[in-house]
């Protein structure tokens, strides 16, 4: 079986506090993981570790079967192959919708400005944007900034996409918008990794939900596994407080 992402034995230290304590997880193209578990567990820390936002103390990472962790990699190289998307949305409030998508593949890829703009058309329009494209985020809601910046992370043609609570911040009548865009983009076949509180979410799109907590992968299964019939007694104790 070849897995697009490998992680074994990931730790993370801030100082002498071990925030992750060996994580491993193979990811085959195409999966949707969702990772669920209490604040402060280390889950983006584990996100951001995977595209070298973090750096690792210890453990591997490999992605497409190549080691992306150690000093000889380009970092930036690893971090346009794995987008992100954060509960910050973070676009740049000078510049519209369409600019904020296509910055970093002119900008960094020195992509061809005419190429990148019919893809950043395409994607906007993907996310439900059509009508918005020359909108500065000050004039959109917040569902439609956290849409711009997926598709702004999609425009960079990323292998694989994390998902850091994306919908947190957001009322409660604009998640769905977002979750919709993210169910199309795993229908699509995008490979993801997805932090949500989301159950519904994580229940239908989900082929495999990890629960984390204190730093280890405390127990996974499929959706159906870990939220009906969850093993370990520290899942249950979290399932029975947000279920
Ligand atoms: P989660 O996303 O599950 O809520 P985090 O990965 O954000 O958890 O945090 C896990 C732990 O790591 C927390 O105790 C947090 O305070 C600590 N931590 C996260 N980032 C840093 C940092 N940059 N420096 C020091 N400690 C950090
Ligand atoms: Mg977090």
């Amino acid at each position: 079986m070849k897995y697009i992402l490998e992680i074994e034995k990931l730790t993370k230290k801030f100082g002498d506090h071990e925030v992750l304590k060996g994580i491993d997880l193979q990811v085959k193209k195409g999966e949707v993981v969702v990772i669920i578990g209490p604040s402060g567990s280390g889950k983006s820390t584990f996100l951001r570790c995977i595209n070298r936002l973090e750096e690792p103390t210890s453990g591997r990472i490999l992605l497409d079967g190549v080691e992306i962790t150690g000093d000889n990699v380009d970092i930036n190289k690893v971090r346009q192959r794995i987008g992100m998307v954060f509960q910050q949305f973070n676009l740049f409030p000078h510049l519209n919708a369409i600019e904020n998508v296509m910055l970093a593949p002119v900008k960094i890829k020195k992509e061809d400005k005419k190429e990148v703009e019919k893809r950043a058309k395409r994607l906007l329009e993907k996310v439900g944007l059509k009508d918005f494209m020359h909108k500065y985020p000050a004039q959109l809601s917040g569902g439609q900034q956290q849409r711009v910046a997926i598709a702004r992370a999609l425009a960079m043609n990323p292998e694989i996409m994390l998902f850091d609570e994306v919908t947190s911040a957001l009322d409660p009548e604009l998640v769905k918008e977002v979750l919709d865009v993210m169910k199309q983009l795993a229908t699509d076949g995008m490979t993801m990794i997805v932090v949500t509180h989301e159950m519904g979410f994580a229940r239908e799109v989900g082929d495999r939900v990890i629960f984390m907590d204190g730093g280890v992968i405390v127990e996974e299964g499929s959706p159906e596994e870990v939220f009906t019939n969850p093993k370990n007694p520290r899942t249950k104790r979290f399932l029975s407080f947000i279920l």
